[in-house]
């Protein structure tokens, strides 16, 4: 039997969808400043993407393009400016930021209430205190709304995530804990992964490094969800081996088409977030 593919395309546009009908009665569109550093060859392919996606459903969206040589200062007093703009719903930077920023520095410096990408110290420990956060950070919520169109309950569910990154396997992590499940981040240093994803139920793979998950790592009828987007002979490919472990998954997301497109809905879907809450 074959693993049940979970349609990241087809979840991520029925969300776009519900945001576009929602945008329609808005008398004034809610509005995303991002801001880019530079002209990494992802992060330009991303932004483009993100502000794509933002435009169908209505969502204006203001790009700030800096050059590479760019100051913290400068963007420091830029995301001030953006705080201060009732007209700016949400505030994002794309990360990788060049070497010379301290990155955790201005994280800090966006107002807590625009922070849709969920970043920020108040959003995230909020989510670890199991409160509520103005916005959890969209890789994560995406992951969880995969996660959730094949598993009903939850809890109790043994999960080894691969990767404990800021933006992706630290607050997911806290998410599945806060449903109740057991939790097993897996790093760089961690000894014999496959020993612990082979008693794992769900396996999230974010560690970036292609087709690195096997058939033999993984438990008969497992959710396995695929983070990485890995460049390899020319093609797109993740961190699980998905041809190999096919046949034994319950249920497994592609990529592309997993958990990419999610995370683009999960940002439009907190800059809608974040126009309610200012416009309480
Ligand atoms: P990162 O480099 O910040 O973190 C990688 C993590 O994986 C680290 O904790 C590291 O210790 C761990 N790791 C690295 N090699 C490992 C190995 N051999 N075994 C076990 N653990 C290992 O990366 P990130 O930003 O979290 O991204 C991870 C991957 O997910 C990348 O391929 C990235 O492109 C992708 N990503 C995809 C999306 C999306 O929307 N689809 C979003 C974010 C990241």
């Amino acid at each position: 039997m074959s693993a049940k593919i979970i349609d990241g395309r087809q979840i991520a546009a029925k969300i776009r969808a519900t945001l576009k009908e929602k945008i329609s009665v808005l008398p004034l569109k809610p509005h995303l400043a991002i801001i880019l550093v530079g002209n990494d060859d992802a992060s330009v392919i991303y932004v483009r993407n993100k502000q794509k996606f933002a435009q169908e459903i209505g969502m204006r969206t203001t790009l700030y393009h800096l050059p590479e040589t760019t100051d913290s200062a400068a963007v420091l007093q830029l995301i001030e400016k953006l705080n201060n703009d009732k007209d700016v719903n949400g505030i994002i930077v794309q990360l990788p930021l060049p070497d010379h920023f301290n990155v955790h520095e201005v994280i800090h410096q966006i107002s807590p209430l625009k922070d849709v990408d969920g970043f920020h110290p108040y959003n995230t420990g909020m989510l670890q205190n199991n409160e509520d956060p103005y916005f959890i950070a969209a890789t994560p919520l995406g992951i969880m709304k995969l996660i959730q169109n094949v598993e009903t309950e939850l809890s109790g569910k043994n999960v080894v995530i691969i990767g404990a990154s800021l933006i992706v396997g630290r607050p997911l992590a806290t998410l599945l804990l806060n449903h109740e499940c057991t939790v097993t981040v897996t790093h760089i240093h961690t000894r014999n992964i496959k020993e612990l994803t082979r008693k794992a139920d769900i396996v999230v793979a974010a560690c970036g490094v292609a087709n690195m998950v096997k058939n033999d790592w993984i438990k008969k009828g497992a959710t396995l969800i695929d983070v990485g987007i890995n460049r390899l002979e020319g093609k797109i490919c993740g961190d699980i081996d998905f041809a190999d472990v096919c046949g034994t998954a319950g249920a497994i997301t592609p990529v592309p088409g997993g958990v990419g497109p999610m995370t683009i809905a999960m940002l439009l879907q907190n800059t809608v977030d974040a126009y309610f809450l200012q416009n309480k």
